[in-house]
């Protein structure tokens, strides 16, 4: 009885430890990129058109494309009190490259930095385009980048109506209804994706490894009924939900930051919200127009509230109604040890 006790302790610390080794080289492989995605777990880079399809990161003999143009992103470095280069935007090709350029492998970092975003326009109309490859450093995509490309006229890149690149979600056809699972693995939906989709499309499932969703990505989809932002999420852009007619509930898990402005912005069948204490910045107008929306349910305490409100922006935002007659909607914040009593003036 006790040897087979035993047995069986020695089996458990040995599994314990396989696994242990098995994360450790997960680590290696992928873990050593903070930008790098964890939608699952794997010992050896899975390359498709030289980038991973589980953590985005390029294999070593990847090409890249030079010469490209960036404009400079710049953020407000508060120690040095000024504002500082950070990263790059991809803006098109520069004059170097041939016009009839087919393949575009955008490189991770230029000048040191990370090239983070794809201005909007930046490889519209290039219509022998019919390759390319995006970096996991890239956190956000702005419209019409790669309308009219050969990569976007080509309906075999089409799936479902939808057209990725990689891990990055580039645009829904206005024709996609019923409900619609977000690929595994998609790191970032792209600005406007889904924008004005039919009211046919009802639902959504975002998986746990999109970490942005861009600027209007879901705006006026009136037919959204609900919508769950996983853990994953970091933030949810500029009017990414406005006028979601239907949505009557969201969840927006442990993970998100930023609730950029307008994100919910006249959403008038919302009656439930829970926001988590991970959020630190709700921006103007988030909710404003949720005209059925009494009550947030807030996962963290009322301190936690009242922080993020010092943290540069002013309570009544959240539920400033900016209209003519500034009604507010929502009356009380449920907090973890407390309910917090909106004013109304
Ligand atoms: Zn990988």
């Amino acid at each position: 009885m006790e040897k087979a006790f035993r047995t069986k302790r020695l089996w458990l610390v040995i599994a314990t430890i396989v696994i242990a080794v098995i994360c450790a080289m997960c680590l290696v492989a992928c873990g050593d990129d903070e930008s790098s995605g964890d939608s699952g777990t794997h010992t050896v880079h899975k390359y498709e058109n030289y980038v991973c399809t589980v953590c985005g990161e390029y294999a070593p003999d990847a090409p890249v494309t030079e010469g490209l143009s960036y404009v400079e992103l710049e953020e407000y470095d508060e120690e040095k009190d000024e504002r500082v280069v950070v990263g790059y935007a991809v803006v098109g090709i520069g004059e170097s490259i041939d016009n009839d350029i087919t393949e575009i492998f955008i490189p991770k970092s230029y000048n040191d930095k990370p090239v983070m975003c794809i201005g909007d326009y930046a490889f519209y109309n290039r219509s022998s385009l019919s390759n390319i490859v995006i970096p996991n450093s890239v956190t956000r995509i702005y419209p019409v980048a790669f309308y009219n490309t050969a990569y976007y006229n080509n309906e075999s890149n089409w799936k479902d109506d939808v057209l990725y690149i990689g891990n990055y979600l580039i645009q829904a056809k206005d024709t996609l209804s019923g409900s619609y699972a977000i690929k595994q693995g998609t790191r970032v939906i792209a600005d406007s994706a889904f924008m004005d989709c039919s009211s046919s499309l009802t639902s959504i499932t975002i998986p746990n490894s999109v970490t942005s969703i861009g600027r209007d990505a879901f705006y006026g989809c009136r037919g959204l009924t609900s919508v769950t932002i996983p853990n994953s999420v970091i933030s949810i852009g500029i009017n990414s939900f406005r006028f979601c007619g239907s949505l009557t509930s969201v969840i927006i898990d442990k993970g998100v930051t930023i609730i950029d402005s307008g994100a919910f912005y006249g959403c008038v069948s919302l009656t439930s919200v829970t926001i988590p204490n991970s959020v630190t910045l709700i921006s103007m107008e988030a909710f404003a127009y949720c005209t059925n929306l009494k009550n947030i349910k807030y996962n963290g305490t009322m301190e936690q509230w009242e922080a993020i409100a010092e943290d540069g922006w002013d309570v009544d935002m959240v539920h400033w109604n900016t209209g003519a007659n500034r009604t507010k909607y929502i009356e009380t914040i449920e907090c973890t040890d407390g309910t917090i009593t909106l004013s109304n003036d």
